[in-house]
């Protein structure tokens, strides 16, 4: 599965390198050449990782790193600091800001998409290839095939993204418009009963086995998946 990755870089030479790079691993790349561009494409919707260079014009990395991880809703996107510095002090600062990893240029190409794979394998392994088991689901994006119990289901796209993203978050309630910044990426413009249409969905092609079981519902929240039956009311 391509991961969606916002490369904040003001140098062409190195943003245009940089890109082609990505773009060949099978990432799709949106590029900023300063934090406000970058602010601006982020508002609109969440990539599922930022590439940011330490030194911009205006507004640094770092500063943006920290409006990033100020913002409830942005909190969690991973960033890799890109820097031309290789001080020991830079990183510790890099990271204390909340950067998930840390590239000294130059690197090479395969390093930079490798470092991808392991902090998106670590922060958003919906973005990844790897294949998900839980509660007796198997969800493979690699082959875009879903079993349960080893039954093939059929799933509509949307319906296979938002299982791949509840799995991948298990036991965690998903608001309506974080599941649309998350597997929609757009929380602008699509209604937030689009998410229960496609709930719905996802629950009658489960139904079968009982695994629609697994997509709770929490209300006045939102959605959670979880192997765990929910907490039977108190009796007495
Ligand atoms: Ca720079």
């Amino acid at each position: 599965m391509p991961a969606n990755i916002l490369l904040v870089e003001d140098e062409p030479a190195i943003q245009e390198l940089i890109a082609a790079n990505l773009n060949r691993a099978g990432h799709h790349v949106v590029r900023a050449a300063d934090a406000e561009s970058a602010q601006r494409i982020v508002r609109e919707a969440l990539p599922d990782l930022i590439l940011l260079d330490w030194m911009l014009p205006g507004a640094s990395g770092i500063e943006f790193a920290r409006r990033l991880r100020a913002d409830e809703r942005t909190r969690a996107i991973p960033i890799i600091m890109l820097t031309a510095r290789g001080e020991e002090q830079d990183k510790v600062t890099g990271l204390e800001t909340g950067a998930d990893d840390y590239i000294t240029k130059p690197f090479s190409p395969r390093e930079l998409v490798a470092r991808i794979k392991a902090v998106l394998r670590r922060r958003a392994p919906q973005a990844t290839e790897d294949a998900v088991e839980l509660g007796g689901l198997r969800l493979d994006p690699s082959t875009h095939r879903v079993t349960a119990s080893d039954k093939a289901l059929t799933l509509g796209p949307t319906e296979f993204r938002l299982l791949h993203f509840l799995m991948t978050h298990p036991e965690r309630v998903h608001s309506r418009a974080q599941l649309l910044d998350q597997v929609w990426g757009d929380h602008v413009f699509v209604e937030e009963r689009t998410v229960d249409v496609h709930i719905r969905r996802l629950r009658s092609v489960l139904e079968p086995g009982g695994y629609d079981a697994l997509i709770q519902t929490v209300r006045g929240s939102g959605y959670r998946f979880s192997t765990q039956a929910p907490q039977p009311p108190a009796t007495r």
